[in-house]
């Protein structure tokens, strides 16, 4: 039986066919689930919508997250297309990019505050209106990265932010867990996607993670997709609060490898 057949979920995040949140939907979809998206501005719309279509879906609705009102509509809407809801996918992060580079000290105040809003609260205030739909338990994934637990180059605020969504998974998960509702995160590996090219020097620390890793290479979409069924789905049932790292095992690793070629 396929294991994600009857379940209904929504995916946050989808720009383009290099999202990490397409991979998710890849996976999803072949597992049987019904999917519906959001997505941030109507210049994505011509993007999602056939993305969407590929993986059988036309619930395709706007949504900033910056924006409460913004957030109720979505809610509304799926609410009353489908009532209730089983999953949520919440793939977004933003940042001035010009503050993805150089030193974290020089963080202005308008940057962090934007940061923390996008790409932390915004996982508590979905939260707070997906889970009155999830009567029947349900199951949330948000999507970080090391940089929150070790200093990355240039990740610089965006790891103070990923640092609260990693706190925020902890707590939603004891709030939420009695109602049945698991809450996790996939520290994902770098991946070559829209949001990571903002990033200063990605293109070395994508080289650094190759050649470093314990896998010796970077991951795919598809893996982080793959990891995604599993917490979303009954495979994952005993797991909540978990920040499942999906990175070829880079953070294990204490120093440089010794056959590592210079970059
Ligand atoms: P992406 O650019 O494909 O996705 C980022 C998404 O965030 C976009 O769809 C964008 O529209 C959305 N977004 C930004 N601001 C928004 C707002 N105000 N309202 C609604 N949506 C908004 O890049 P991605 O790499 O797939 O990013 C998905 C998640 O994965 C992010 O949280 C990112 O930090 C995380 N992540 C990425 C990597 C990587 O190497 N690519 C590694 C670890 C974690």
């Amino acid at each position: 039986m396929e294991l994600m057949a009857g379940k209904r979920g929504l995916i946050m995040g989808l720009a383009n066919d290099k999202s990490i949140a397409w991979g998710i939907a890849r996976a999803l979809h072949g597992a049987g689930a019904e999917l519906a998206f959001s997505y941030q501005g109507e210049q994505l719309k011509k993007r999602v919508d056939p993305l969407a279509a590929q993986v059988g879906s036309q619930l395709v609705i706007p949504c900033d997250v910056a924006e409460d009102d913004s957030i109720d509509a979505l809610f509304e809407r799926l609410k009353s297309e489908w009532g209730g809801l089983d999953f949520v996918v919440h793939a977004i992060g933003f940042s001035d990019k010009n503050e993805l580079r150089g030193r974290y000290v020089d963080t202005s105040r308008a940057n962090f505050r934007l940061t923390m809003d996008i790409s932390a609260y915004s996982f508590t205030a979905v939260m707070q209106r997906a889970a009155p739909m999830m009567k029947e338990g349900g199951a949330a994934l948000t999507l970080t990265y090391y940089g929150a637990e070790k200093v990355m180059p240039h990740y610089n605020v965006m790891g103070v932010a990923k640092a609260a969504l990693e706190a925020s998974v902890r707590y939603l998960a004891e709030d939420l867990g009695r109602d049945g509702i698991r809450v996790n995160a996939i520290s994902a590996g770098t991946i070559k996607t829209l949001a990571a090219s903002g990033i200063g020097d990605f293109r070395y620390i994508m080289k650094w993670n190759e050649y470093n890793s314990p896998l010796r290479r970077n991951v795919t979409q598809d893996e982080v997709g793959r990891a995604a069924l599993f917490l979303l789905s009954e495979l994952g049932s005993g797991v909540t609060g978990e920040v499942l790292h999906v990175d070829a095992g880079y953070h294990v690793v204490g120093m440089k490898a010794i056959d590592a070629p210079d970059i």
